[in-house]
């Protein structure tokens, strides 16, 4: 009986050593273990490379690892549901881009709401997309491959990263500005559709220059044009599409970063204080201009100014995606 007594005595007083130690998790403390940053696409790919370059400089300020896991499918839904559904703690943390503005527009089923289950931490950067083809193609520049898919229409392959994915939207901008249907063929994100298209797997696609930008350079893919408004300068020979007849095209994917709606304000702060250092590091600045692209603007990258581009941009493509009759589910 003596014997149980001490030995209950012992837990309790370990137990209650313990619990003194345990102090509550304040915003002071954070970050005070490792934040998990979602990438709703395969590894490979344009988000990705985004992220691992934001995170490892947010790291480095916050004084903690963010460790990227890649959760692709469904146009990047599925990782984003993950998201919305995790604690708002500042420990789980997503980079996505123009698909969150999309997303509405084509899921009959989305479960959650792009605008309230989240809040944003800030913009990163506004990426052009280009179009390419593999390298066996046999058509010379932009102009000769738009005849080329006039004549082939659903003979011609096109991969994009899912139903409201940033390459397909653009590929539904260019086969609507072309008036002609292809072959689509849907990957968790572009990183394995380009593995694919260097190995001459599918014809056509339509990516960011995150990814692009190199594999053009080396000519291991063809560039026939950029979506932007303007020439890029990282590919200055790479015509506009506007300028080869598709007027008014364009399509950028902008990136940013959102947390789970909710986060406490000091956490909030501390997250976007560490995206906004991000964007004035010189080694992220050399590393986004190498691949086309470049930080948005301080102003443009504040909370406040993504939660309002994202409230424009959901308006902004509601009445194209329904024009063009699309719907994921
Ligand atoms: N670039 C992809 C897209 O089309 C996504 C990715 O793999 O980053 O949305």
């Amino acid at each position: 009986m003596r014997k149980w007594f001490v030995g209950l005595s012992l837990t309790v007083a370990a137990t209650l050593l313990s619990v003194a130690n345990i102090k509550p998790a304040t915003a002071d403390d954070f970050p005070s273990r490792p934040i998990t940053l979602i990438v709703p696409a395969a590894a490979g790919g344009p988000t990705d490379a985004v992220s691992r370059l934001i995170a490892e400089s947010m790291g480095r300020t916050l004084g903690q690892q963010i460790v990227v896991e890649n959760v692709g499918g469904a146009g990047g839904t599925i990782g984003m549901t993950r998201v919305a559904k995790s604690p708002a703690d500042g420990y789980m943390v997503t980079v996505w881009h123009i698909a969150q503005a999309t997303a509405p527009s084509l899921y009959n089923n989305l479960q959650y709401d792009v605008i309230s289950d989240f809040d944003s931490i800030g913009r990163i950067a506004d990426v052009p997309m280009t179009v390419v083809g593999k390298a066996a193609l046999e058509v010379k520049d932009a102009k000769e491959l738009i005849a080329w898919i006039k004549q082939k229409k659903n003979d011609v392959t096109y991969a994009h990263a899912g139903i409201g994915s940033a390459s397909h939207l653009c590929a539904l901008m260019f086969m609507s500005a072309i008036d002609t249907q292809m072959t689509g063929l849907s990957y968790r994100g572009t990183g394995p559709a380009m593995t694919d298209l260097l190995g001459g797997q599918f014809d056509v696609m339509c990516d960011q220059t995150t990814t692009t930008t190199s594999q053009i350079k080396e000519s291991k893919i063809k560039g026939y044009a950029a979506t932007t408004k303007e020439r890029l300068k990282v590919l200055p020979n790479l015509p506009t599409l506007d300028e080869v007849g598709l007027k008014g095209f364009e399509v950028t994917a902008w990136h940013a970063m959102w947390a789970p709606k909710g986060l406490p304000p000091d956490v909030h702060k501390k997250l976007s204080n560490a995206l906004q250092a991000a964007l004035k590091d010189p080694k992220v600045i050399e590393r986004l201009a190498a691949l086309g692209t470049e930080p948005v603007k301080p102003e443009q990258a504040t909370p406040e100014a993504l939660a309002a581009h994202l409230k424009a941009e959901v308006a902004k493509w509601a009445p194209v995606i329904k024009a063009a009759g699309v719907k994921a589910n």
